[in-house]
């Protein structure tokens, strides 16, 4: 018999999948004390050393296959793995414990773990403490070979086609599932507007997030349903189900071949408004993604993605080689990158906001930049050299206040100046834009506007922030509502603000890429939005069945009248007139 498990459907392109479960193994992996009797010593032992070999093994391997142009310190971090794996610090003491105390592998090596992990703790210095996380890495390593719980998201080619089901996906995750072609995703983590729902759409495939213990329900291997539309996984189905199920993929099939008919359009709505449409990318191979949307561009380059699964931050010229490649690769079209947005969310090794209380509220993004020139000038140095090779626009994330667009100027002006010393060519005129994410900045946009040349509404944050919810929590997901009077208004100030002053606004927030939103913002007067690539022929679609007068006449009294039920009926009218 059919049973369903709820969660929030995420997928702008594809609604449903069918696949095989690949279940991934929780979080931390719990060991409970277990000793063995003396006659199985030996066989622990074995056992021991067979699993220490073979994460050797599985390191070395990942060694060899690291391609040549990786920055050396990702080689250099796979190395230590490697020679703390050799050390006899970490293998003597276990394999005494499991020879004279008669501890389980798993056990030994779980106190082993804790008594390293104390002396750590105890150290001062910030290098030696990072080893901390090197030791805690390796040791779930070895503990999921010994478990039988070896499985990982990189190691297996049958992942292709498969419906991915995890407690949580880190973003460091998100590198190696771009590596893969899965079917589906599922987590018991997040919320619509979290990084898992963002991949999930970077993708192009369904996803279903925030479905609490689904994990333990389901059987590895067991043919899956995903329906991202109402947010539901279905196992064991019926086969009526699966037959209903797969008549439904054949037409999102079908209708995929109809958008693809869009491509080369442009978009301009019935009454003669030309819509810019760019994409939202996160790694120079996207760019591929960007190509098959047919995208005017890129609105939004996550550049903290370059900081990810590794220890230290990349230098100038890896930025500027990056930077590079995304450009040659557009061909003329305008990339916006943003500048980094690290903290909350989107953290990695070694922050300095890591550990505080509230990160969403922390030293994040500009305020980080800020904070540590050390860390900023490194890229807005290459980000400068790069300008001088095509239309490259800076855009910093997280602004609240007029000040901090002030600040970026005078370290954007003084490192022009070095530039200059050194003989390097840059644009003097870069563009420079900032994202509105916070309240407080949507309020103040006119003298933001003032002072950069583009805004772009990073909806996802504006979101968490104006309806105080955090966009990781799944259990608040029930408040995410972009169509609340509190954002529109915001929404529609930014606009005005923007329409005053003379500076472009687009949005960048996955609210641009939910087709269900077009029209709503058409209506609001929107004409730039940036996008998951997979996004962007639906939205077209849209666009071009859309009469932004009529959508205007239709939508300004609902707004004004700030009464969510009022809006929520005239949006829900416009979708039925508009088919
Ligand atoms: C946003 O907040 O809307 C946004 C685009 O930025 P990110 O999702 O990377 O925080
Ligand atoms: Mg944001």
């Amino acid at each position: 018999m059919t049973f369903a498990c709820l969660g929030t459907g995420v997928g702008s392109r594809r609604h449903v999948a069918i696949g095989p479960a690949w279940l991934l193994p929780g979080g931390e992996i719990v060991i409970t004390p277990r000793w063995v009797t003396a006659s199985e010593t030996d066989s622990e032992l074995e056992r021991f050393r067979a699993a220490m070999r073979d994460a050797r093994g599985e390191l070395r391997a990942i060694r060899e296959q690291i391609p040549e142009d990786t920055p050396s310190d990702i080689v250099a971090f796979i190395d230590t793995h490697l020679l703390i794996l050799q050390d006899d610090a970490l293998s003597s003491v276990v394999e005494s414990l499991i020879r004279e105390e008669g501890c389980a592998a798993e056990w030994a090596l779980q106190l082993r773990r804790e008594a390293l992990l104390k002396v750590f703790d105890a150290v001062e210095d910030p290098y030696l403490r990072t080893r901390r996380d090197d030791i805690n890495h390796l040791v779930n390593q070895v503990l999921k070979l010994l478990t039988g719980q070896r499985r990982d998201l990189d190691d297996n080619d049958a992942l292709d086609g498969g419906i991915v089901v995890a407690h949580d996906i880190s973003p460091a995750d998100i590198f190696v599932l771009k590596r893969h072609r899965i079917a589906g995703l599922v987590t018991e983590l997040g919320g619509p507007m979290s990084h898992t729902a963002i991949l999930a759409n970077s993708l192009g495939i369904p996803a279903v997030v925030g479905a609490r213990h689904v994990a333990s329900l389901l059987r590895d291997r067991e043919l899956l349903i995903v329906d991202a539309d109402n947010g539901t996984v279905l196992a064991e189905a019926d086969p009526g189900i699966l037959a209903w199920y797969h008549r439904r993929l054949r037409e999102e099939r079908g209708e995929d071949a109809a958008l693809h008919a869009l491509l080369t359009l442009p978009a301009i709505t019935r009454d003669g408004v030309e819509i810019e449409l760019m994409a939202n990318i996160e790694l120079p191979e996207d760019v591929e993604l960007v190509h098959r949307s047919g995208a005017d561009g890129i609105g939004l380059y996550r550049t903290e993605w370059l900081y990810m699964n590794r220890d230290t931050p990349p230098d100038e010229e890896e930025h500027f080689a990056v930077y590079q490649r995304v450009l040659e690769q557009l061909d003329g079209k305008p990339v916006v990158f943003r500048t980094l947005d690290l903290g909350a969310d989107k953290w990695c090794e070694n922050l300095p906001s890591q550990g505080c209380r509230n990160p969403a509220l922390g030293l994040r993004a500009i305020r980080l930049c800020l904070t540590e020139p050390e860390l900023f000038l490194p890229q807005l140095r290459a980000l400068l050299r790069a300008s001088a090779l095509g239309p490259l626009r800076i855009m910093l994330p997280m602004l609240s206040s007029v000040d901090e667009v002030r600040q970026v100027r005078a370290l954007i002006a003084s490192t022009q100046r070095q530039l200059r010393r050194d003989g390097l060519a840059f644009d003097p005129e870069v563009p420079l834009g900032g994202m509105i994410e916070v309240p407080a900045a949507a309020l103040i946009c006119e003298p933001l506007a003032r002072e950069l040349d583009f805004l772009s509404i990073g909806t996802n944050d504006l979101i968490q922030y104006t309806l105080a919810i955090d966009r990781m929590d799944e259990e608040v997901t029930y408040l995410y509502d972009p169509t609340h009077p509190a954002l529109l208004q915001l929404i529609r100030n930014i606009l005005r603000a923007g329409a005053e002053t003379g500076t472009p606004v687009s949005m960048c927030g996955e609210m641009a890429g939910e087709t269900q939103y077009t029209r709503l913002l058409l209506g609001l007067g929107l004409t730039r939005f940036s996008m998951q690539p997979s996004a962007l022929l639906p939205v077209k679609q849209r666009v071009l069945d859309a009469d932004t007068e009529q959508l205007d006449r239709a939508l300004r009294v609902a707004c004004a009248s700030n009464d969510a039920d009022i809006i929520r009926g005239v949006l829900d009218d416009l979708d039925g007139s508009c088919g």
